[in-house]
């Protein structure tokens, strides 16, 4: 029996203990079928059932209208930067598409959708990600197809805590794979939020997509299949075999997530967590470095470095990353494009995992300091 280590990655991340014994409990047979989900028919009542209360439960948590399709789709996060332009470029007659670049995420879409319409980028390019200019100095397009920005950047742990306001009224796309479900959201102000699941709702192989049911139907003709909305929509996300595995667990999570008190209490947990860390980041008189302007900091993704007079040391974040595993806790090595740490605290991470992070970070300062 080995000891389960405590998982600070970007994603795949940890899950709930009670979520896995659950699906242990149900490995061999799910709800007495004497089937495991991955072995039964997409078509089974019993996976249609899945599927039902995953929908269910989602609309739930997030208070989603009738005026809205949840899709469950695949081709991760990443399918969507294809998928959006391909659905709504078409939108407006400039097919002109906003996109708020502030970080790798967001950088990688807006790249994306350059393939299928015209893309304006809102803010000049940024020297290193740590800050989101005024949205006074916007460039934003009088008729633009939509709005694109990313609300939580997972590698440069910006987010963007407010949605915003246009005076173009554009319809508004967010990418939220890294912050969904860690607060309240007013859907009514999207025309699509997507996620992937593998961060805060389960495992990889599900992009779950929540889109304006009038904005469907406007997809470019040369769309994929898979990727035509449209036909999603009328199919109940099962044109083809769809990830019934990865459907199964969303549906685990996103009943965890109502046990736990819904998103008000997931929101004060991803609070105290975030705060235990910046904490130990703020009072450590510039052992840690955190480069983000604090307005912008991520709650759930937080980069940032050791340093020594102000200069980060490489062989200081070597040693934590040593010590770190020394006391079970893993995948804390910041993304290759910024260096140094990053800490992920998702919600499959509890307070008191935080806590023992929080504990190391001090220790390792008095000690090396
Ligand atoms: N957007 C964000 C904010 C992400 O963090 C990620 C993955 N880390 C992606 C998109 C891409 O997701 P996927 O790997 O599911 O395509």
């Amino acid at each position: 029996n080995t000891p389960r280590k405590i998982n600070f990655g970007p994603g795949p991340a940890q899950l709930p203990i009670e979520v896995l014994h659950n699906v242990q409990k149900e490995f061999f047979s799910f709800d007495n079928c004497g089937s495991n989900v991955m072995e039964l028919s997409h078509r089974s009542p019993a996976f249609s059932k899945i599927i039902d209360d995953a929908e269910k439960d989602i609309r739930e948590l997030l208070s989603i209208p009738d005026t809205y399709a949840v899709l469950f789709l695949q081709g991760g996060a990443t399918g969507q930067f294809s998928a959006i332009p391909m659905n709504l470029i078409n939108l407006k007659p400039s097919q002109t598409a906003d996109y708020l670049v502030t970080g790798y995420w967001s950088e990688k879409a807006a790249k994306e959708a350059e393939k299928y319409g015209k893309v304006n980028y809102v803010i000049p390019k940024q020297e290193k990600y740590h800050d989101v200019p005024e949205q006074t100095t916007w460039n934003l397009t009088d008729d633009a197809s939509y709005f694109y920005y990313c609300a939580n950047e997972t590698i440069h742990g910006v987010e963007i805590h407010d949605v915003p306001v246009l005076p173009n009224k554009a319809q508004i796309v967010c990418d939220m794979s890294s912050n969904f479900l860690t607060r309240q959201v007013d859907v009514t102000k999207f025309a699509i939020i997507f996620a992937s699941g593998q961060k805060n709702f389960g495992c990889s192989g599900i992009v779950l997509v929540i889109v304006r049911k009038d904005l469907i139907g406007n997809a470019m003709k040369s769309t994929p299949v898979n990727f035509d909305f449209k036909v999603q929509l009328s199919n109940n996300s099962m044109y083809n075999t769809p990830p019934t595995f990865s459907i199964y667990i969303s549906n685990k999570m996103f009943d965890w997530s109502k046990r736990q008190g819904g998103i008000k209490a997931l929101e004060k947990q991803s609070k105290i967590k975030s705060d235990l860390i910046y904490s130990a980041i703020d009072q450590s008189n510039r052992f840690y470095l955190s480069e983000i302007n604090p307005s912008y900091r991520s709650r759930v993704n937080i980069p940032f470095r050791i340093a020594i007079n102000g200069v980060p040391d490489e062989k200081l974040e070597k040693l934590f990353l040593e010590e770190a595993l020394r006391l079970n806790m893993i995948e804390l090595k910041g993304h290759r494009a910024v260096g140094g740490l990053r800490v992920s605290l998702y919600n499959g991470i509890t307070i008191e995992e935080t806590e023992k992070l929080a504990q190391l970070m001090r220790t390792f300062q008095t000690i090396h300091c």
